[in-house]
Order: structure tokens, then C-alpha cells, then sequence
């Protein structure tokens, strides 16, 4: 397949390398502005985090802004200092524009590679790499500058290996401070931005300069909280679970920025005797404080994510649950005509050759019937079931002897054929739905008939109150349940027994435990093989 090729010199690329080359060039001149004086040794290199990001969303292509914009910083701080003749001034220039655009490159490549089109701020896995990142990308330019510098005799090859680790150090911290901010930038839209957003952005802001001189700054000089450089993390720790990564992340920026300006002004906690010793001090507290934080935002934001997705899957499974509810309603309601008609013709059929038919045939008449009723069964337990999960249920209250009584009228017919006995007393007036509470006795009772071998069965029915619920019993003399399967009976359609000695559907429970979870309860079975089973569920009181 062809690869789509951007046209190598458009106006708009070149538009856009000269934008890059102008912002490098601005973001490095503030930057010198962070410099010790009279050196170029600062302690954080802000264009490095830019040049990082400005290649995500534009292309490696823009390489050459990177390479302009610090050739032009270079040869404007070098001939202004003056330290050798201008053919090396432009040597060395190059030389050192070439690194940092390496090093730019390195890291994109690196980070295409190991994180991919990702954002890092929003995984805790990705800012370890992109950390790792860093710090590779910036041996790159480490390596070049300070050996070209050292080579062409601007700086004394004594002082190499100090040069080297605050050129390395400082580009690596100026990465990790300025890129998540474009990162975080990069994932913002124009509608995420309301006034009340921006208010509290200022408030943040303000905030965070006061916080700032009280630690760093010269305001508060005489202050028992002066130097005490910590301070600093409860106040970041608030700014994070109160905003977003961008926020944050640019709070990080604009701490690193005051920190590193009060202590070249000879102010705050890491002032030391040798500058180099401060100029560490700093880029490690700032550095770790940076990493800190992209971790605490990322595991936040992880988590939001996750809560995102849950929610998401939550509303898709409710809605696709709806769905099938509907359709097993309409397909159990449209299915009942034609089954009635099976079940019915097949009786008069059965009818009217009664006597006339062949062993063979009558029993194929038999199955057909028997069959057909099963089916008939099964729509209208499906119909049943696909009722419960529809409306809103409407609540009063319900005197559940009443509820019990009247079950034990409908299935008057049962209960004398299995010589049944059932007892129940002193049950509670709750606040439920009358007719589902009726299905579930109806179903519960009835399955204790069903599932007893005895001559008579045996069912005793109570409710006791525990904190504020009530805990329904209905106890039989049955043949019991195993219970590895006592879950599984709740489950739609799952049967511990042939059809043949145990007639049903595999629905009754089903439908048991949706009643009783419409209402806020839950429902269990406590047995052992050919022991009984008591059925308990919870309703609660009010
Ligand atoms: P059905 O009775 O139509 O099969 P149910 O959902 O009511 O469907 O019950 C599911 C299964 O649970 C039954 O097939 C049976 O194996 C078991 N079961 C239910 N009630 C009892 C009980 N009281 N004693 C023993 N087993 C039971």
C-alpha cells in the first residue's frame, strides 16, 4: 500500500517549523533567565520538555524548528559572552543544536515505541516508562554538548564531568516539568473550560505563589515555616484531588519555576555554600516532587477511568438486560396463542381416536401432548419472569399471613393431593408488593410439596427481625439440595432433577429471587441431602 507522504515543503510545514524554532527560541531564553548567573548552568531546561512534546502531535518532521531555534540561542548567548572566535562560536553552536535535537528525537522514538499513541498522564505503568524515557533521551545531548563545548576549548575538560550531570540533570527535569504540561493540554477541549473552572484555577494559583514565597521567597524570611521546602507537598496533594492533570501539572511547572528563581536570587531551602551543591539540591527536589505527582495524578486518573468504564458497562448491561426482558415478554406473549392451539388440537385429536389408535401411534400422540405442555410451562413461566423486571413496583402495606393464607387457598388443590401440612405464625405487615409477595410464597410452598418424597409433607413458615430486616423462613421435610448447588437453583432454567419425577421449568426460583431483590432483600437455601431445606430471604423493615 502507498504511505501517505506529507508534501516535504509546504507553506504550512514551513510555517510550522518556523513556529517551533520562535517558541524554542522564547521557552530557552526564559529559560537562561532560570540560569546562575554568568552561566548558562541552569538548573532546569524547559526547551527540552518543549522540543518533546512539540513533535507528538506535529511529526518528527519538525526537527529542523528544534535545530534553528537552539542554533539561534546558542549563537546569541555565545557571542554576547564572547568565550572564543566566532568560527568556533559557530561550531560549537551546531554542534550543540544537534544534541538537543537528538535528544528530542531519541525521546520520540522511545516513546512511540514503548507507550505508543497513548497519553502517559493517564496510566501509573506508562509515567515509569516515560520517566525511564527522560532520562535516556537526555544522555543524548549530555553527551554532545559538554564533549563538543570541552573539545573546542570553551569549557576546561576539569570541569567535564560536573557540566556533563548538570547539563543531563537539567534537561531531564525540564523534560519531566514541561512536558506532561503539553501532555495534559493535548487532552483538554474548549467546553471543559467554565468560569467556575477558571475562578478556581486563579484561587489555585494564587495559592500556590503565596505558598511559594512563605518557602522560598524572602517575605517571610523570619517565619518558623521558612526553608521548610515540604510544606509544599499537602498543598500539591490538595491541588491534585481537587483538579485535573492540567492543573496540576502546571501548578508543578510554575513551583519548579519559583523555587528555582528565589534559589538563584539566594533565597529558600537549597541555597548552599558551592553553587553546584544547590543547583543538585534543586533539581532533585524538583524532580522528585514532579515524579511524585505524575504518579498520584495517573493513579487517579486511572481510577476514574475505571470507575468511567464500570459505569459505562453497568448502563450497558442494565440496558441490554432490558432488552432481553423485552423480548422474552413479547416472545412468550406472541408464543402463548400458537401453543394453546398445539396443546389444544392435539387433545381433541387424542379425543376423538380414542380406542381407534394403534399402541404405537397413541404413544406418539402422548409425547406430542405432553410435549406441547411442557412448552405451555415454559411460555408462561418465561412470561412470568419477563413481567417482574419491567415497571416501577408499587409499594403498601402487606400483612404477610394474609399473603400466606391466600397461597395456601390457591394451591388448595396440591396441598390436599399431597395431604400437606403447612404452619405459619405471627408473620409482620411490611411494606411490599402484594401480588409478587403472594408468587413467592406460591412458589416457594409449592416447591416444598413438590420436592418431598414423604407421604405427608411438612412446612413450617416464620420471620424473625435482625437489624432493621426481616428474615423470612419457609422450611420443609423434602428431599433436600447438595449444597454445591444451593447457587445455582437461582440461576434461570437450572434444574437438579429429571422432568420425569419432578415436573417444572427451572423458572420458580428465578423469579423468587428477582421478587425479592425488587424489594431489596436477598434470598438463600440452607439444606443437606434428604434432610429438608429452608428457604430464608430479607425484606426490609420499613
Ligand atoms: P422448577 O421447580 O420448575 O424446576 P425452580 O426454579 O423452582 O424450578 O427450582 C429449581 C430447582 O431447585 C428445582 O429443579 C429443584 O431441583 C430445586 N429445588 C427447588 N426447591 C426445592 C426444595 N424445596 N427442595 C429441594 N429442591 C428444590
Amino acid at each position: 500500500m502507498e504511505k501517505l507522504r506529507h508534501p516535504p515543503f509546504s507553506i504550512k510545514y514551513i510555517l510550522q517549523v518556523i513556529g517551533v524554532a520562535i517558541v524554542y527560541y522564547t521557552v530557552a531564553r526564559l529559560g537562561l533567565l532560570l540560569a546562575f548567573q554568568n552561566t548558562n548552568a541552569s538548573p532546569v531546561w524547559p526547551p527540552s520538555g518543549f522540543a518533546f512534546a512539540a513533535i507528538f502531535p506535529l511529526g518528527k518532521r519538525m526537527w529542523p524548528g528544534i535545530f534553528i531555534g537552539d542554533l539561534c540561542v546558542n549563537l546569541i548567548t555565545f557571542s554576547v559572552s564572547k568565550p572564543v572566535d566566532s568560527l568556533t562560536i559557530l561550531m560549537v553552536s551546531s554542534l550543540i543544536a544537534i544534541g538537543n535535537t537528538l535528544e528530542a528525537l531519541t525521546g520520540f522514538f522511545l516513546y512511540r515505541r514503548f507507550i505508543g499513541e497513548r497519553n502517559s498522564l493517564d496510566h501509573v505503568a506508562d509515567i515509569f516508562q516515560f520517566v525511564f524515557i527522560v532520562f535516556f533521551m537526555c544522555l543524548v545531548s549530555a553527551l554532545i554538548g559538554p564533549t563538543s563545548s570541552c573539545v573546542l576549548g570553551i569549557t576546561p575538560w576539569s570541569l567535564y564531568k560536573i557540566v556533563w550531570f548538570t547539563w543531563w540533570l537539567g534537561d531531564a527535569t525540564g523534560t519531566l516539568i514541561l512536558t506532561p504540561v503539553f501532555l495534559a493540554w493535548a487532552q483538554e477541549t474548549r467546553e471543559t473550560w467554565s468560569l467556575e473552572r477558571m475562578a478556581k484555577v486563579i484561587l489555585l494559583f494564587l495559592g500556590l505563589y503565596l505558598i511559594t514565597q512563605f518557602i522560598f521567597g524572602q517575605w517571610f524570611e523570619a517565619s518558623v515555616f521558612n526553608g521548610q521546602s515540604y510544606l509544599l507537598i499537602p498543598f500539591l496533594l490538595v491541588a491534585i484531588f481537587l483538579f485535573g492533570p492540567t492543573e496540576v501539572t502546571m501548578a508543578c511547572a510554575t513551583m519548579a519555576g519559583l523555587a528555582v528563581w528565589h534559589t538563584i536570587h539566594g533565597f529558600g531551602p537549597f541555597v548552599a555554600a558551592e553553587r553546584n551543591t544547590s543547583l543538585l539540591t534543586l533539581q532533585a527536589f524538583i524532580s522528585v516532587v514532579q515524579v511524585t505527582m505524575l504518579l498520584l495524578v495517573a493513579a487517579l486518573t486511572e481510577r476514574q477511568l475505571a470507575e468511567n468504564l464500570l459505569l459505562e458497562k453497568t448502563k450497558e448491561l442494565e440496558r441490554s438486560n432490558k432488552e432481553l426482558e423485552q423480548f422474552a415478554h413479547i416472545a412468550s406473549h406472541d408464543l402463548q396463542e400458537p401453543i394453546r392451539s398445539i396443546v389444544g388440537f392435539s387433545q381433541l385429536l387424542s379425543k376423538k381416536f380414542e380406542g381407534k389408535l394403534d399402541v404405537q401411534s397413541k404413544k406418539y400422540l402422548d409425547f406430542i401432548v405432553g410435549g406441547a405442555r411442557r412448552l405451555q410451562m415454559l411460555i408462561e413461566g418465561l412470561l412470568q419472569f419477563s413481567r417482574f423486571g419491567k415497571d416501577e413496583i408499587k409499594l403498601e402495606p402487606v400483612n404477610f399471613n394474609q399473603v400466606v393464607k391466600e397461597a395456601m387457598n390457591n394451591l388448595d388443590g396440591l396441598i390436599q393431593e399431597r395431604q400437606a401440612v403447612v404452619h405459619y405464625k405471627n408473620l409482620p405487615i411490611l411494606r411490599a408488593h402484594y401480588a409478587f409477595m403472594l408468587q413467592l410464597f406460591q412458589n416457594l410452598i409449592s416447591n416444598s410439596i413438590k420436592y418431598c418424597d414423604r407421604e405427608s409433607p411438612h412446612i413450617e413458615i416464620w420471620a424473625d427481625e435482625k437489624n432493621k430486616t426481616w428474615e423470612f423462613s419457609v422450611q420443609d421435610n423434602g428431599i433436600g439440595i447438595d449444597p454445591q448447588y444451593q447457587e445455582l437453583i437461582f440461576i434461570i432454567f437450572q434444574r437438579l432433577h429429571g422432568k420425569e419425577k419432578y415436573p417444572g421449568t427451572g423458572i420458580g426460583l428465578t423469579i423468587c429471587k428477582k421478587i425479592v431483590e425488587r424489594h431489596g432483600g436477598k434470598i438463600w437455601v440452607e439444606s443437606m441431602m434428604n434432610q429438608g431445606a429452608t428457604f430464608k430471604f430479607t425484606l426490609p423493615s420499613t
